[in-house]
């Protein structure tokens, strides 16, 4: 059998994988470029990857940059197989991803018409998600099943979003040869409020493929995360200006939303009104509440008798385009959590653009920024490394106060990734370890330490190389 590595090969985003056996073709996420000059080609180009000879598709989570460019496999006869919040919160995310896809077509066709330019067709269309739509099949965390001709799926917990999943994949050769393979997905960090920690790496593979974000730093711990947070409020109160929080609708402002409602509860921070101005957030936030027994021991409860969904219902839905502009006309303190998540599209880039300039505003990133996006480059402010931002085309000279609070990231830092990675290695097997979704940097570093703590050298794929196993 052999391994494709077809994205996020020193990169952070386009997770996707493919496995071939002498029976069977699964593709393991099939995620979008994000971020880099140049990616809208990536994402249309499929390369020779043809979707009516695929077995099985596998999801291990509903982010973006591991499912946003499934609407293109067209022609797929295959099932995609994930976690049943995976599925759902899937459903949704693609449906918002082909409206954007199709708005942003149109405004650049608008001026495409005027300057007499050739026309633009959106990455994919909504007929394209629901054309999958149809082949979702749901999966349990810890059961088994055959997906393709000899492969066996199952996944365990990533503990990095609802839903979230590590997929472990026995594939069976014509010969009656096996070998398991075990792709990490996200991984989330241990300990975290909300959801429930990633279980270690399963044993006995012969080959891990583990995700690098932050192979080279800790995070720090999410007490003091939670104080940084909790003077954040108090000066925006204090100062009666904004907080923009950039988040990925799925996870990030869910757990913003809880954190600052428990700050406000424990008396450490005041009550600042909080708006989620993303519609699809609001529909992710009633998912949560749907998947009590995903979440951890201390919310299961709090989530099953109900209060779990008060608490969120804190944040105000922002529904439309124009209630969202209407937040540029109000001058109190107030959150506002906006998507993208890496402020490279949606609603926070035009909070940002009026606000970015103004003493007093304060802007909080929680989440990675992949290199070339706008959050990358208010990383950049925030490290004293420039002080302009270009936002819709125009320069910034950024005056609000970017801070960057890690405590809060979905993904483990290098030691939790260490102690993932290590899990795979108490039993009987000695696995080939593959280091993906990471920048060059941070996945050496790991690389470095996986050799120290493990004795294996890692290898660091680049897109388009094969593993053969
Ligand atoms: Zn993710």
């Amino acid at each position: 059998m052999r391994i494709r590595f077809l994205g996020a090969a020193g990169e952070v985003t386009g997770s996707s994988y493919l496995v071939e056996s002498s029976q069977a073709k699964v593709l393991v996420d099939f995620g979008m470029f994000q971020g880099a000059r140049g990616d809208d080609d990536r994402n249309r180009d499929l390369g020779d990857l043809k979707p009516e000879a695929l077995d099985a598709v596998v999801v291990t989570h509903a982010h973006q940059d591991h499912t946003g460019r499934l609407p293109l496999l067209r022609g797929l006869r295959a099932q995609l197989h994930a976690t049943p919040a995976t599925v759902e919160l899937s459903r949704i995310l693609l449906e918002d991803s082909a409206r954007i896809q199709e708005s942003e077509a149109d405004r650049e066709n608008r001026w495409r018409e005027r300057e007499g330019k050739p026309q633009v067709e959106p990455l994919y269309r909504r007929e394209d998600v629901d054309a999958i739509h149809g082949r979702w099949s749901a999966l349990a965390l810890g059961n088994s099943r055959e997906i393709a001709p000899g492969v066996q799926l199952r996944f365990q917990e990533a503990g990095h979003i609802l839903g979230s999943a590590s997929v472990v994949l026995e594939v069976t050769d014509v010969g009656g040869m096996s070998k398991r393979v075990v792709f990490s997905g996200d991984i989330g960090q241990n300990g975290m409020p909300f959801i429930r920690d990633p279980d270690l790496c399963a044993q006995d593979a012969d080959l891990i493929v583990c995700e690098s974000t932050y192979g080279d730093r800790d995070h720090r711990p999410t007490s003091e995360t939670f104080e940084e947070l909790a003077e954040i409020l108090r000066q925006a109160a204090w100062a009666r200006h904004k907080v923009l929080v950039p988040a990925f609708a799925v996870g990030r402002a869910q757990l913003m939303i809880h954190a600052m409602m428990e700050l406000a509860r424990d008396g450490r921070s005041p009550q600042v009104p909080v708006y989620l101005d993303s519609p699809l957030a609001a529909k992710a936030t009633k998912l949560y509440t749907s998947f009590c027994d995903l979440l951890d021991d201390e919310l299961q409860n709090a989530c099953r008798v109900g209060a779990l969904a008060r608490d969120l219902a804190i944040a105000k839905p922002v529904l439309s385009g124009a209630e969202s502009r209407e937040l540029n006309t109000l001058w109190e303190p107030m959150v506002v959590i906006a998507g993208s998540g890496m402020c490279n599209g949606g609603r926070i880039v035009h909070h940002l653009r009026h606000n970015l300039w103004r003493h007093g505003v304060q802007v909080v990133l929680p989440g990675f920024m992949a290199q070339g996006t706008l959050g990358r480059a208010l990383v950049e402010v925030s490290q004293g490394h420039r002080s302009h931002v270009r936002v819709m085309g125009q320069d910034v000279l950024v005056r609000a106060r970017i801070h960057t609070i890690g405590g809060l990231s979905a993904h483990a830092g290098k030691t939790g990734l260490l102690e993932w990675i290590a899990g795979g290695y108490q039993g009987k097997s000695k696995p080939k370890l593959v280091l993906t979704h990471g920048e060059p940097d941070p996945r050496h570093a790991l690389a470095v330490a996986a050799q120290a703590r493990v004795g294996v050298t890692a290898i660091e794929p680049m897109r388009g190389d094969v593993i053969e196993l």
